[in-house]
C-alpha cells in the first residue's frame, strides 16, 4: 500500500482538549472585548469575552431547567444568527451533541433528519415552528413504523425576527456558569451528527467527535498561519448546517479571533454588497456558483473590496478562466478548498500566496495520511493516480450513525491493520504533494454546493402513480458552475404516448411539494424506456443520459 503523507509538516494536536476547553484558548493572545461574531438577523454582536460567558451562563441555565444527560442530542434548527454560536457552545458545555438541521426544509425533510439523529431537545427557529412541528409529527410515525420509539422532544423556540425573542437564550442566562467539562474520552466522545450522504444512500449521520473538530482547528492553522489571523473578518453566508459553518465560526473563529458575520441565506448579491460595506470583510467562503454570480455583477465596482485578501472557494472544482476573471475584479486571492463533511471538513487547502496548476487544490492539511486506489478496489493506483481517494486522520469520522455493520465496513474500509475513508472522489497527487481532484465515483450530487442525494429523490419519484422506475442523475451546467438534479423516468405503460408530457408535469408538481428548493430536479424530468443497470441490478447512473430514447424533458 502506498501512503502520501507529508512528515515534515507533522504536529501535535492535543487529545485532551475538548471544544468548551478550545473555547478558552487561543492561537493569538485576544483581549475578552475582541469581537468575533456580528449577523444581520437580530443585529447582535458577540466579543470572545461575551461568547465565553454567555456560553456558560446559559448552559448553567440549561442544565437547571432540562437536567440533559451527557450524550443527550440537540437538533439545531436556526438560520445563521449569533445565537446559533452561542447555544451550539451551550449545548457542548453540558455535554450534548449538536445535530444542525437546515430550518428551509420541508416537513418530511426535517421529518428525516430527526429520524437520523432523534434528538431529546430541540432549538426550533420561530419562523419555522409549524414546519418543524409537522416534521416532529412525520418522524415519530415513521420510527414507530420501524419499531423505534422516540420520545417528543422538548422544543425551544428562538429567535423571532423582529428581535423579541419568542423564547430566546436569554431565558436561560443565569447569574452562574457552569464549570467548564474535562473529558478523557475527545476521541470516540460526539460533538455534532451532521448529515451527509457519502458515497452512497440517502443522507445519514456523520458522528464527529470533540477531537475530530479540534484537529480540523489545529491543521487549518497549523497549514496557512498567514491566511487565518486575528484580524480576519467575513460575511458567513454559507448556511450554517454546512460542516465549514460548524467549524469556521464556532470554533476556528473564536480560536484564531476571526469574525464572522452571519448572512442569512439564501444568498444574495445586493444584501452580501451592502455587507461588505460595513463589515469591510478580509475573506470569503463560497461554493464557485457564488464566486461565479460575483464575478458576472458589478458589485466590485458598486462597494469597496479594497480589504478584500481572499476568496476561499470549495465544494466544486473552480474553471482557470473563473479564477482569472475574479481577480481582475478586485486585490484577492483565490483559494481553493477541499474537504467534507465527513473530515470536520477540511483536507487540503492552497495557501496564501501558493500557485497551483489549473485544477490544483492546495496540499493536504498537516498529519492527513492519504492513498490513490483503483476505483473500486483495494488496489493501489499508478503512482499519482488518478485514483479514488482514500484518507486518515484526527479530523476524519470513524462511522455513520444508524447504518449497518456492512455499510460502515464499506465506507471505512482498513487496510494496513486501519481504518481509512474511501471519499468516492477521483483526485491525483503530483510530486509537491499538490492535490487535484479530477472526477468521483460516489453518487452524491452537488448543487451549488449543497448535497443532494439521488437515492432520496428516486424514492420520492417511485411514490408516484404514473413512474414504474426512476433514477437520478447530474447535469452539468456550465453557465452556473453547478450540477443540476435531473430525473429519468420509466413511466407506467397506462400512460398514453399522448400524456407523457402531462404525467411528466405531474411529477414535477409531487416533486416541488416534498423537497426543498436546493433539491428541484433543474436538469428536467425525463422520460425513458429503460434505465440502465448493473449486473447485479443496480442503476448505472453515469449512463442514465445515454439511455434516453427519444422520450421527453421538462424543466
Ligand atoms: P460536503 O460533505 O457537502 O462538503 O461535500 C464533500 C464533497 O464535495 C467532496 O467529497 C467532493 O466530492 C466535493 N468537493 C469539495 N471540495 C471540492 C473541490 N475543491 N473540488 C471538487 N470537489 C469538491
Amino acid at each position: 500500500m502506498r501512503v502520501y503523507r507529508d512528515k515534515t509538516r507533522e504536529i501535535n494536536i492535543p487529545k485532551d482538549v475538548n471544544l468548551t476547553e478550545l473555547l478558552h484558548t487561543s492561537a493569538v493572545p485576544l483581549p475578552p472585548s475582541h469581537l468575533i461574531a456580528t449577523d444581520s438577523l437580530t443585529n447582535r454582536s458577540l466579543t470572545i469575552g461575551e461568547l465565553r460567558t454567555r456560553a456558560g451562563r446559559i448552559a448553567y441555565g440549561l442544565n437547571k431547567t432540562y437536567q440533559p444527560q451527557e450524550g443527550d442530542r440537540w437538533a439545531v434548527i436556526l438560520p445563521n444568527c449569533v445565537e446559533y454560536i452561542e447555544l451550539f457552545h451551550a449545548l457542548l458545555w453540558v455535554g450534548g451533541v449538536g445535530c444542525p438541521i437546515n430550518h428551509a426544509l420541508k416537513p418530511n425533510e426535517i421529518a428525516h433528519a430527526l429520524g437520523v439523529s432523534k434528538p431529546k431537545y430541540v432549538f426550533a427557529y420561530s419562523e419555522s415552528i409549524s414546519n418543524i412541528l409537522e416534521g416532529i409529527r412525520i418522524a415519530k410515525v415513521e420510527l414507530a413504523h420501524s419499531g423505534i420509539v422516540w420520545s417528543d422532544p422538548t422544543v425551544i423556540t428562538v429567535i423571532s425576527r423582529h428581535l423579541s425573542y419568542a423564547h430566546a437564550p436569554d431565558d436561560f442566562l443565569s447569574t452562574h456558569i457552569l464549570p467548564i467539562p474535562h473529558y478523557t474520552d475527545t476521541t470516540t466522545r460526539l460533538a455534532s451528527i451532521h448529515l451527509s450522504s457519502g458515497t452512497t444512500g440517502a443522507p445519514k449521520g456523520v458522528e464527529l467527535t470533540h477531537h475530530n473538530f479540534v484537529a480540523n482547528v489545529y491543521q487549518l492553522y497549523a497549514h496557512d498561519p498567514a491566511q487565518f489571523h486575528s484580524a480576519s473578518r467575513t460575511v458567513a453566508f454559507t448556511p450554517f448546517i454546512h460542516i465549514a459553518m460548524t467549524t469556521m465560526p464556532l470554533f476556528f473563529g473564536p480560536w484564531t479571533g476571526a469574525l464572522h458575520h452571519a448572512m442569512p441565506a439564501p444568498f444574495n448579491l445586493d444584501t452580501f454588497g451592502k455587507l461588505v460595506s460595513s463589515v469591510r470583510p478580509t475573506s470569503y467562503q463560497g461554493v464557485p456558483s457564488i464566486a461565479l454570480q460575483i464575478a458576472n455583477s458589478d458589485l466590485t465596482d458598486k462597494y469597496d473590496f479594497s480589504q478584500a485578501e481572499v476568496i476561499n472557494c470549495g465544494g466544486a472544482s473552480m474553471t482557470p478562466e473563473l479564477v482569472a476573471r475574479l481577480c481582475s475584479k478586485a486585490p484577492w486571492q483565490i483559494m481553493q478548498v477541499y474537504g467534507m463533511t465527513e473530515g470536520a471538513p477540511y483536507v487540503a487547502y492552497q495557501r496564501k500566496g501558493q500557485s497551483l496548476p489549473p485544477g490544483g487544490i492546495g496540499c493536504f492539511l498537516p498529519n492527513i495520511e492519504a492513498m490513490l486506489k483503483v476505483s473500486g478496489t483495494s488496489d493501489d493506483a499508478p503512482e499519482g493516480g488518478p485514483g479514488e481517494l482514500w484518507i486518515r486522520g484526527a479530523n476524519i469520522t470513524k462511522r455513520y450513525c444508524g447504518v449497518s455493520a456492512e455499510a460502515n465496513a464499506k465506507a471505512f474500509p482498513e487496510e494496513g491493520g486501519e481504518r481509512w475513508y474511501n471519499t468516492g472522489d477521483v483526485c491525483t497527487i503530483d510530486k509537491a504533494g499538490i492535490v487535484s481532484v479530477v472526477g468521483r465515483t460516489k453518487e452524491l450530487i452537488k448543487y451549488k454546493g449543497f448535497q443532494v442525494s439521488p437515492t432520496e429523490l428516486e424514492a420520492h419519484l417511485n411514490s408516484h402513480p404514473h413512474v414504474t422506475e426512476a433514477g437520478v442523475g447530474a447535469v452539468w451546467d456550465e453557465t452556473q458552475l453547478t450540477e443540476l438534479p435531473t430525473a429519468y423516468v420509466v413511466l407506467k405503460p397506462e400512460v398514453p404516448e399522448g400524456h407523457v408530457k402531462r404525467a411528466l408535469k405531474d411529477i414535477h408538481q409531487h416533486m416541488d411539494n416534498l423537497v426543498s428548493g436546493y433539491k428541484k430536479l433543474r436538469g428536467g424530468i425525463w422520460s425513458v424506456s429503460k434505465l440502465p443497470k448493473n449486473p447485479t441490478g443496480k442503476i448505472v447512473r453515469a449512463e442514465l443520459r445515454d439511455h434516453l430514447t427519444g422520450g421527453c424533458s421538462l424543466h
